[in-house]
C-alpha cells in the first residue's frame, strides 16, 4: 500500500511531547523519516526509539527554536542526512506566563514572543534554501487563542504571538508560493498534552477572570479536550499532497470550543 508522505523528510519541531510527538510519530508511520527537534533531547530519543520500533527512521536534534544557529544547522543537518525537505511542522510553543498585562513583566513577554513567533520565522526561513527547488508543505501550529477565542485570561502575550503566526503563515503563504511551498496554520482548542506543565500563573489573575459559562476548555464535540493524534491527522493531511490546492489556510481543530 502507498504511504501518505511516503519518501518525504519532516521537520518537526516540539516533537519530544505533545502535539508535535503525535505528529511525529503519524508521519513517520505513513512513510515519512523525520527529524525530532526539541530542547529535551531525551523526550525526542524516546520518540526516535518508538519510530524506530515500527520500522520508521528518525534522528533527534537539540534545538532551542529561538536560537537562529541552532535552527539553521538542525535543518542542514536533516536535508544532509536524507538530501531534501519537504515536510516542516513549525510547532514548538510555550503558554508562558499566565498574568493580567500590568504585571506581566517584558522578560515574559519577550520569552513567550521569542519562542513562538520568532521560534516560527526561523523555522520558515530557515527550510526556504531546502525546500525551493522542489517545494513542499509547512505547517504551523498557532491556536484558537490567535484570533477566535479569548478567554484564556492572563493570555495576551501568548494571544499576540498566537495571532502573529497566522499573519505570518498568510504572507510565507504568499510568498513562498513561487517555490511552490505551501503555508498554513491550524488553531486548536484545548488538546490534552503537557503544555500546562510549564505554564506559570501569577495570583493577580484571579482580579481579571470573569465567570464564563462553559468551564474553560470543554468542548461540544468532546466534554473535553482533544487528544494530540487528533492534530496530528490533520497536519498529516495538510503536508501531503491529498491537499496539493491548499495555501494560506487556517483551520480550526477544536470540537467547535471556539464557537461557545
Ligand atoms: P507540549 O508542552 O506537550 O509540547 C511542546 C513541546 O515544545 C515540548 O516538548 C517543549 O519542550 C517544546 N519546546 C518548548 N519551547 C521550545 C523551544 N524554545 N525550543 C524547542 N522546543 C521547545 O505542548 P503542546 O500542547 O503539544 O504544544 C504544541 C503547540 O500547540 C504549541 O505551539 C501550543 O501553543 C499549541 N497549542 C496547544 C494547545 C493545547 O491545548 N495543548 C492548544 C492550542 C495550541
Amino acid at each position: 500500500k502507498l504511504q501518505r508522505v511516503q519518501d518525504m523528510v519532516a521537520f518537526v519541531t516540539g516533537a519530544g511531547s505533545g502535539i508535535g510527538r503525535a505528529t511525529a510519530i503519524r508521519l513517520a508511520q505513513e512513510g515519512a523519516k523525520v527529524c525530532l527537534a526539541d530542547l529535551k533531547e531525551n523526550r525526542a530519543d524516546e520518540v526516535k526509539q518508538q519510530i524506530e520500533s515500527f520500522g520508521g527512521q528518525a534522528i533527534v536534534a537539540d534545538v532551542d527554536v529561538s536560537d537562529p544557529k541552532r535552527m539553521e544547522d538542525a535543518i542542514r543537518q536533516t536535508f544532509d542526512q536524507w538530501k531534501r525537505l519537504d515536510i516542516v511542522f513549525a510547532n514548538a510553543g510555550i503558554n508562558g506566563t499566565l498574568t493580567p498585562i500590568e504585571n506581566m513583566s517584558e522578560q515574559d513577554w519577550d520569552r513567550t514572543l521569542t519562542t513562538n513567533l520568532k521560534g516560527t520565522f526561523l523555522a520558515v526561513k530557515c527550510a526556504i534554501p531546502h525546500m525551493k527547488q522542489n517545494g513542499g508543505s509547512i505547517v504551523i501550529t498557532s491556536s484558537i487563542n490567535g484570533s477566535r477565542k479569548f478567554s484564556g485570561f492572563g493570555s495576551s502575550a501568548y494571544s499576540a504571538s498566537k495571532a502573529g503566526q497566522v499573519a505570518f503563515a498568510k504572507m510565507a503563504a504568499l510568498e513562498l508560493a513561487r517555490y511552490k511551498i505551501r503555508v498554513n496554520v491550524i488553531c486548536p482548542g484545548a488538546i490534552e498534552t503537557n503544555i500546562g506543565e510549564n505554564t506559570k500563573k501569577t495570583p493577580e489573575l484571579k482580579n481579571i477572570e470573569i465567570p464564563v459559562q462553559y468551564p474553560q476548555g470543554s468542548q461540544p464535540l468532546e466534554h473535553g479536550a482533544g487528544k494530540p493524534e487528533q492534530v496530528a491527522d490533520l497536519v498529516l493531511f495538510l503536508a501531503s499532497g491529498e491537499s496539493s490546492h491548499i495555501s494560506g489556510t487556517e483551520i480550526f481543530i477544536d470540537g467547535a470550543e471556539s464557537l461557545l
